[in-house]
C-alpha cells in the first residue's frame, strides 16, 4: 500500500511523517488524512531540529542552525505503512527539503548521496542491522530497597543464551513483535534469547541500503511499542547493566554489481574479490573516526570491550567474532557478506550506513590494501605481538572518536560542511554532558531514547 487514497478508504486517520535526528531520536508529526491530497504528505519543522541533543529539546551552540527557518519534511510514499500496533495511524519516512532542494543536513539525503556515489562505480551495497535488545520490568519506584544499582528497571527474566525456556516465557511478546515486523514488510530470519538476562535478538533479511536503514527505524519503534503493551520496556541502549552482556547492532553488508553479489571471488586471496578487499580496507582504515557515528554516545564505549564480541580491535578476520570486521566464510567456502561489529542502535542508521559506504568507497578509489586477517583472539596477544602483527585497539571513548572524526577529511567531505558541523556540535555537547554522569544516571536518561 503506498497511495494515500487507498489508506483514506481504510480506518487510517493519521499519517505520521518521521525523521530521525543527529541524536538518533525518532520523531514524527502526524497529519490527519482528511488534510492531505493524494500525491504527498508534508509537514514543516524547524531547521533547529538537526541541532538538538539527546538530553533536551533545545538547539546546541555551534551547530550552524537556529530556530529561524523552516524545513519541509516530505513523506517518501514508497515507505507508507499502516502501523499495526497503533490502529488508525500509518507511518512514512520523511525527507528534509529546503526551498525545494534536499537539505544538506537530511540524514536520508546523505545516505542517498552516498548510494549514488557508489552507483557511479557501478556498485550497490545491501545491508541489514542485527539488533539486540533488552526487555525490562519497571521496578516499584518508591521502594528504594528494590532499586539495585540505582536503576528503576530490572531484566524481565534471568535466563541464559538461547534458553528455550526463555522462548516460552517470552512467547507472547516475541510473537507480537515478529508479527508486527512481518506486516510492515520486514523479512524476519531468526530469533533467539541472547546472553544477557531479558536480552533478545531478532534478525532480519538484507535489502538495499536505504531500505535497511528505514527497517532499522521500524524495528526500534516496533520493539519499544510492543514491549510497552506488555507492560515492559524495550531498550537498545548499548550497555544497560555494567556486568551483563551489551546490546550490539552489527551491520551486515554485501557489495553488488549488476545484481550479482561480488564479494566472493574463488581466484582471489581469502576468497574475497579485489573490490571487496578494498572496500573492507577502507572501512577498517576510517573506523577510528567512523565510530563517532556508528557508536555515537559515551555509553557505546562501555560495550566495545575485548572478549565481548563487540569488535574492540581495528582488525578483520575470517569468522573471527573478536575482529571489528568479521568476514563470514560459509560452509561452501564462499563469502557472501561481512559484518561490522562497532555499531550500536544509538547510531542514526542513515548516517551510519552513509559513512560506512563513504569509507568503503574511499578504499576502492584509493586501492587500499587489506592487511592479513587476524585469526585469533587479539586479547590473548602481548603488546609486542600486537605491534608485530599491527593489531591496534579501537578508541575507548567518545572524545577520541570525535577528535578522529574532526581530522578525517574524507568522511567530513562526504557528509558535507553543514551536516558535519551540526553533527559534531550535537555530539560534542552530548559528550561534555554525559561523560561525567554516574553510570545509573546515564542509563536512566537514555533508556527510553534508545
Ligand atoms: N552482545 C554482543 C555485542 O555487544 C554481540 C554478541 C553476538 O555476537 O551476538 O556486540
Ligand atoms: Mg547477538
Amino acid at each position: 500500500m503506498n497511495k494515500i487514497k487507498d489508506i483514506s478508504n481504510s480506518q487510517i486517520r493519521f499519517i505520521r511523517v518521521l525523521w530521525c535526528d543527529n541524536a538518533n531520536i525518532i520523531r514524527a508529526k502526524a497529519v490527519c488524512v482528511d488534510s492531505v491530497n493524494d500525491q504527498e504528505v508534508a509537514v514543516g519543522i524547524s531547521r533547529g531540529q538537526q541541532g538538538v541533543p539527546v538530553m533536551y529539546d533545545g538547539v546546541v551552540a555551534g551547530c550552524g542552525l537556529d530556530p529561524v527557518g523552516e524545513i519541509t519534511l516530505k513523506g517518501d510514499m514508497s515507505t507508507l505503512t499502516p502501523i499495526p500496533y497503533a490502529p488508525g495511524h500509518a507511518r512514512v519516512m520523511g525527507d528534509m527539503f529546503i526551498e525545494d532542494k534536499v537539505w544538506e543536513n537530511c540524514p536520508r539525503g546523505f545516505l542517498k548521496r552516498m548510494i549514488t556515489k557508489l552507483q557511479k562505480e557501478g556498485l550497490e551495497v545491501k545491508a541489514a542491522f542485527e539488533n539486540e535488545f533488552y526487555l525490562l520490568k519497571q521496578k516499584w519506584k518508591n521502594n528504594h530497597k528494590n532499586i539495585r544499582n540505582g536503576l528503576s528497571v530490572e531484566p524481565s527474566d534471568f535466563t541464559p543464551f538461547s534458553s528455550s525456556f526463555s522462548m516460552d516465557l517470552n512467547h507472547n511478546i516475541i510473537m507480537d513483535i515478529v508479527e508486527a515486523l512481518i506486516v510492515q514488510n520486514i523479512t524476519v530470519e531468526q530469533y533467539y534469547p541472547e546472553s544477557g538476562p531479558g536480552q533478545h535478538e531478532i534478525t532480519v533479511g538484507y535489502t538495499d541500503a536505504l531500505g535497511a536503514a528505514s527497517n532499522q527505524i521500524v524495528f526500534r519503534e516496533t520493539v519499544k511499542a510492543i514491549a510497552s503493551k506488555h507492560n515492559l520496556r524495550g531498550s537498545f541502549l548499548p550497555k544497560i547493566f555494567p556486568d551483563k552482556a551489551a546490546n550490539g547492532c552489527h551491520l551486515h553488508l554485501s557489495l553488488w554489481k549488476d545484481d550479482k553479489n561480488i564479494l566472493h571471488d574463488p581466484e582471489c586471496k581469502y576468497g574475497l574479490s579485489e573490490t571487496g578487499k578494498q572496500f573492507i580496507a577502507g572501512i577498517l582504515y576510517h573506523l577510528p573516526a567512523l565510530m563517532a557515528i556508528t557508536t555515537p554516545i559515551p555509553r557505546s564505549y562501555r560495550r566495545i570491550r575485548p572478549q565481548m564480541w563487540s569488535g574492540a580491535y581495528q582488525v578483520w578476520g575470517l569468522n573471527n567474532r573478536e575482529a571489528a570486521i568479521r568476514v563470514i566464510r560459509e560452509d561452501d567456502g564462499k563469502v557472501r557478506h561481512f559484518e561490522l561489529k562497532t555499531v550500536d542502535a544509538s547510531a542514526n542508521p542513515y548516517l551510519a550506513l552513509g559513512v560506512v559506504i563513504a569509507a568503503g568507497l574511499d578504499g576502492i578509489q584509493e586501492k587500499m590494501v587489506l592487511e592479513k586477517p587476524v585469526q585469533l583472539d587479539p586479547a590473548t596477544l602481548s603488546t609486542r605481538e600486537m605491534d608485530e602483527m599491527g593489531v591496534k585497539p579501537l578508541p575507548g571513548n567518545m572524545g577520541e572518536t570525535l577528535d578522529n572524526l574532526e581530522k578525517d577529511e574524507v568522511i567530513l567531505n562526504a557528509m558535507g560542511e553543514n551536516l558535519s558541523r551540526s553533527y559534531l556540535a550535537v555530539k560534542k555537547t552530548e559528550y561534555e554532558t554525559l561523560k561525567n554522569l554516574p553510570s545509573a544516571k546515564e542509563v536512566e536518561l537514555l533508556l527510553e531514547k534508545y
